[in-house]
């Protein structure tokens, strides 16, 4: 350990917030533009003790609250307690009402079901009711957003997450993930040969998306997107029908390996992959 590491158990770190004057100190910092004084602070949270509030404000001091040429601001861990607030994460037992109108057709061509006991939405395709993702989702997000924007959001955030984790860090916790190309797995649809999967070795948090959903971060698959008029960074990739088709072929057995077919506008793009999840682009 660094000489200026230290570590705190969870249960004292959590304990510190539990007072509405300390929620108050880091709220008001968050919303301040600068650094603020202690008066300056004092003025904004209103407590009118003023040895309370100095009691308060230094049980935040060095880690929720930094001090710093005697004005006070937020460090990393407050940005981060202020971020759990606006998610909603812990504080909404349930997604808001307006929440229910997302059963309509999306913009992607499918609906969304927001699950309001497991916090766990599953977007859907109306056709054939194909379930094409679950994943849990911060009720903040709803917030200060149109219903017609929600899909789109969806999708960034699961394919941001699912990214994340193929870059080996969870977002649950920041620990390592390992990912791997599964043929046994209980998520695997009845027609479908392989899956991606990937698992936090820490907090065991769980990603699991078929073989397409994973290549689309590949570089030639975004190229070859590019040079058909489709933005991968922009546009909606559960629009694309080589996706929906989930085109994964086993060629090898032992070691694993799957050949994937990338079709747009009659061009294909041939891929594989193996069990550590190497990827490559086939030679046409
Ligand atoms: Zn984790």
């Amino acid at each position: 350990m660094d000489s200026d590491e230290r570590a705190i158990a969870p249960e004292e770190a959590f304990s510190l917030l539990g007072n509405d004057t300390r929620i108050g100190i880091v709220r008001a910092l968050w919303e301040a533009d600068e650094p603020l004084s202690f008066s300056e602070l004092h003025d904004r949270v209103g407590l009118r003790d003023s040895g309370q509030f100095n009691y308060h404000l230094n049980k935040l001091v060095g880690l929720f609250v930094r001090q710093k040429n005697g004005k006070y601001e937020l460090p990393f861990a407050g940005h981060r307690v202020i971020g759990a607030i606006l998610s909603g994460t812990y504080t909404h037992t349930g997604y808001p009402r307006r929440s229910n109108s997302i059963h309509g057709v999306s913009s992607v061509a499918g609906r969304w079901r927001p699950n309001t006991r497991r916090r766990w939405s599953r977007f859907a395709v109306p056709s054939c009711d194909e379930r094409r993702s679950t994943f849990g989702f911060p009720p903040g997000a709803f917030e200060g957003r149109n219903v017609e924007d929600l899909p789109r959001t969806f999708e960034r955030w699961l394919r941001n997450a699912f990214s994340v984790m193929a870059d080996g860090i969870c977002p649950n916790c920041s620990g390592r993930t390992v990912g791997s190309l599964v043929t046994d797995s209980e998520h695997l649809d009845d027609d479908q040969a392989a899956r991606v999967e990937f698992v936090c070795e820490r907090c065991g948090d769980y990603a699991s998306g078929n073989v397409g959903t994973y290549l689309l971060q590949h570089p030639a698959v975004v190229a070859f997107h590019y040079d058909h008029g489709i933005d991968l960074g922009r546009d909606s990739a559960w629009e694309l029908e080589w996706l929906g088709e989930d085109d994964a072929r086993i060629v090898l057995d032992d070691p694993l390996l799957v050949e994937y077919t990338v079709e747009l506008g009659g061009d294909e793009l041939e891929l594989t992959v193996d069990s550590g999840l190497n990827d490559a682009v086939e030679e046409m």
